[in-house]
Formats: C-alpha cells, structure tokens, sequence
C-alpha cells in the first residue's frame, strides 16, 4: 500500500510576512494523524526559517532544485549536503520550468537526482510532455526518455527511495488539467517502465501528478489506482485549497 503524498512548490513566490501567515493557517488547520505525507517546498532562501515554523507539525521540508556537484566553485548553486544541513528531506528535480527555462538536459537532472539521492534527500524527479509532443503522440516516448536517463545513472533501487511527478508541461500553471484518464494512462506507464526493471519497487514508487490540481479536481484525479497524489503549484499558495487537496489525497 503506497502511502499518498503531497508536495507545495510555491515557486518564486512569497515574503517572510506572507510565509508566515501561510504556515499558520495550515498548521492550524492540519490534521493530527493526516493520512497522507505533505511536504512544502519554498523559494530557497526562505528554507531555513519555514523549516523552523513547521517544527512541531507533521509538514516535511523540501527544496525546488539542487546542484549536481557536490562543492566548490559553482557561483549560486546550492548542495544536497548543504539542503540537508537546513532541514531539508526532500528536492524537486527536472521540474519543467528548469528543463525548459534553464535549459536542463536529462542528463543534467539525473546528475541532480544522484546529488540528493547520495545525500540523504529523497528527490521528486519530474517528467512531462509538452503540448506538441502529446499532440504528436509522443508523450510515452517523452516520459520514458526522461525516465531512463535517472534509470541508467543511478539503478531503479534509488528510484524506489524516491518520487516521481507526472507534469504535463501544457497543464502547469494554465489551469487546463489532464483527465483522470489521461493521468492514469502515463502514470500506469511510468510504473510500467519501472517495473520492467524491478516489479516490487514499482510497485512500491510513488506517482504524483501535477497540473493545476486544485481543490475541486483533486478528489477525481488521486481516485485513480496509480495517482498517488499531487505536486501543487499555484493552488499551495492558498491554505484553504491546500487542506483540501490534502484531504483529498488522504
Ligand atoms: C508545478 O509547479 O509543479 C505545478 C503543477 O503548478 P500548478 O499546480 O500551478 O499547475
């Protein structure tokens, strides 16, 4: 049984004061016992201080992007051991907007992937087809493509101790979701893709999907058998949409 997850990733979004308004509305809010895994990924240089604000809620910290060197002259980049260091337990590598922003090659997020595997971290590595790529039938070819990269690099045991988003880059933050059936159908191809390697650690990774979830979809989109939660963009930025995503997901 694959426990549901859901991961913020507020983006380059927010101000001490809003953070902090934020994370009291959640934590007042969040349940005890919650029946899915959260996790909060904010702009990096507010990690350390909302690491402290969720001290005593069961809310996991993580980090949206982190360097695939390990140290040294690398003028802006942050480590896995140094995202560790803060309190971080998790990282969003591959997202979309540094694959297609920054230019990140496969190559380059498998590295980051190793980077935060090696460290303790356990990395969100995320896929997705472009608009044209779907409408060129090629979404299975996109996936799987970005999928091995991480698959040839680091073995399928590492990707069992992490967690793979499906992001179609055409429903990110354009409030056009993918269907129920949509989600499932990449998602059950993911975990195929996997299992050709190793059927229990297949089994056993968890599939979120990201794309303008929000707290109307979401219910729909995690009823599915290989939706295993979400990654949320804009909609984690509202406590309220937030906590029913989270419900949802439980
Ligand atoms: C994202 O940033 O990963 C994302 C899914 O954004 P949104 O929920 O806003 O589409």
């Amino acid at each position: 049984m694959r426990r549901p997850i859901v991961v913020g990733n507020w983006k380059m979004h927010g101000s001490r004061a809003e953070n902090a308004r934020l994370i009291e509305e959640l934590g007042g809010h969040y349940p005890r016992n919650p029946a899915a895994d959260c996790v909060i990924c904010p702009p990096l240089v507010y990690v350390q201080e909302i690491g402290r604000l969720l001290r005593d809620t069961p809310i996991r910290l993580g980090a949206q992007d982190v360097c695939a060197d390990t140290h040294g002259a690398f003028t802006g980049e942050v480590s896995a051991a140094m995202l560790k260091d803060v309190g971080c337990e998790y990282t969003i590598v591959g997202h979309s907007e540094r694959r297609l922003l920054y230019r990140e090659s496969d190559q380059l997020v498998a590295r980051k992937f190793a980077a935060a595997h090696s460290k303790g971290l356990i990395p969100i590595l995320c896929v997705g087809e472009q608009l044209s790529e779907r409408d060129s039938g090629r979404t299975a070819e996109v996936v799987s493509r970005q999928l091995d990269a991480v698959l040839e690099l680091c073995g399928v045991e590492t990707l069992g101790q992490s967690v793979v988003a499906y992001e179609p880059v055409w429903a990110i933050g354009t409030g056009r979701t993918a269907t129920p059936e949509q989600a499932q159908e990449v998602h059950a191809a993911i975990r195929a893709r996997i299992g050709a390697r190793d059927a229990k650690i297949a089994g056993a990774t968890r599939i979120l999907y990201g794309g303008s979830v929000k707290a109307s979809n979401a219910a729909e989109l995690f009823s599915m058998a290989d939706v295993d939660g979400g990654l949320i963009g804009g909609a984690s930025l509202k406590a309220d949409e937030f906590l029913a995503i989270l419900k949802a997901a439980g």
